[in-house]
């Protein structure tokens, strides 16, 4: 186990790309830490250089209060698991999974020369115990019965089981995944995420994982980072994430479907609060946003996620259905009103149908505000 350390940590590749800005992260010994944001917002990147497979350009980087910006990858103690698995196709499962340790025996006689003995015996080990390595691995991910098969006789699911198992048996201060379930159907994938929590409770170890994939952010992580263009957008368990978006941004990045979004303008009339946005207005009073009621009116941008918005059959602002999402125990509606498109999830109801007309409220005391210019914080809570 290892805590790891970011320190204002940037990265410029050749040609000028800001890949990450200035990211300050601490994690502890054990913790499961997800780094989630869309297509090309740097999260590879700050696995790779906690890897060592890339360089820092900014900042610090330690593990364990040592810093490791110089320290090559393989002096990390770091297993790394990757997305396309990266197994060697002509070795069995069970010679794959020691590779990195037979590796490491033969390590000393090559290089004994340019370490002290001391440091080349404490990378000596036994084959005994690699053996025995392997087979506690194979049998904490259930692939026994698969160590004499090649690769290519193994579903995308076992392939990634050995893959994990590979890292498991280095017994690293720290496991990395880098996007490891993309390449598996979606049922597979949720299975997956269960028996990694599993695998980390089991093994208590600090694990550092990224995903574009929300949800699966959400499911694995003790906490999320998420990112945007190489910044951090917010830093927090998944239900601050989601009760308590940062900003704009992480509002309507986090959640399925995603938050509905409307920029309007916020006043207070009478002691009620009242937002409009072109032509909806909604009303209600809520205690919890006094404190922003002396920069009133302002322009704003209100944030309700679809379980908030309900559809009712009279009393609301009045909309048409575009088209209804059935999910068995749930639906997600979708509908126009005073032009605008929401969101709406609601349980079954046979009534709701694609064209139909209803009415439509919001659960304002449940909404988020957020600032309607950069940095598009939040405004209260
Ligand atoms: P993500 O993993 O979030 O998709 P990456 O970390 O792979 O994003 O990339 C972040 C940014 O850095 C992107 O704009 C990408 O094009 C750029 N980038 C990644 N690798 C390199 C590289 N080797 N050289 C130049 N730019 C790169």
């Amino acid at each position: 186990m290892a805590s790891i350390q970011l320190n204002r940590v940037g990265k410029i590749y050749p040609g000028g790309v800001h890949a990450v800005q200035s990211v300050d992260l601490s994690i502890e010994h054990g913790e499961f830490v997800v780094l989630v944001g869309p297509s090309g917002c740097g999260k590879s990147t700050l696995l790779r250089m906690i890897a060592g497979l890339e360089t820092v350009s900014s900042g610090t980087l330690s593990i364990d209060g040592v810093v490791m910006n110089d320290v090559p990858p393989q002096d990390r103690d770091i297993a790394m698991v990757f997305q396309n698995y990266a197994l060697y196709p002509h070795m069995d499962v069970r010679t794959n999974m020691a590779f990195g340790l037979l590796r490491r025996r033969r390590f000393p006689s090559r290089l004994k020369a340019c370490f002290s003995s001391a440091y080349a015996a404490s990378r000596r080990i036994e084959r005994s115990d690699i053996d025995a390595r392997v087979m506690a691995a194979a049998n904490t991910l259930g692939i026994e019965s698969l160590l004499a098969r090649k690769p290519a006789a193994l579903s995308g699911g076992q392939r990634q089981r050995v893959a994990v198992g590979r890292a498991i048996v280095r017994q690293p201060k720290v496991f990395l995944f880098d996007e490891p379930l993309s390449n598996l159907d979606a049922k597979l994938r949720v299975e997956m995420r269960a028996e990694l929590r599993m695998l980390h409770r089991r093994l208590g170890a600090t694990m550092v994982y990224v995903t574009h994939d929300q949800e699966e952010a959400m499911s694995l992580g003790d906490r999320v980072v998420v990112l945007q263009d190489g910044w951090t957008q917010q830093i927090a368990t998944p239900r601050e994430i989601y009760e308590t978006p940062a900003n704009q941004f992480v509002a309507g990045f986090v959640g399925t479907p995603t938050m509905n979004l409307f920029q309007g303008t916020l006043a207070c009339e009478s002691g009620r609060m009242v937002f409009t946005s072109s032509h909806l207005r909604l009303e209600g009073s809520v205690p919890s946003w006094q404190p922003i009621v002396p920069s009133l009116p302002r322009s704003c941008c209100l944030g309700v996620r679809p379980e908030h918005v309900q559809l009712v059959a009279s009393g609301g602002t009045p909309a048409t259905i575009e088209a209804v999402e059935h999910y068995g125990d749930r639906m997600d509606v979708v509908i126009r009103s005073c032009g605008h498109r929401i969101v709406a999830r609601t349980g079954p109801d046979a009534t709701l149908r694609d064209g139909g007309a209803v009415a439509v409220q919001f659960d304002l005391a449940r909404a988020h505000l957020f600032e309607s210019t950069k940095p598009f914080a939040r405004l209260i809570g």
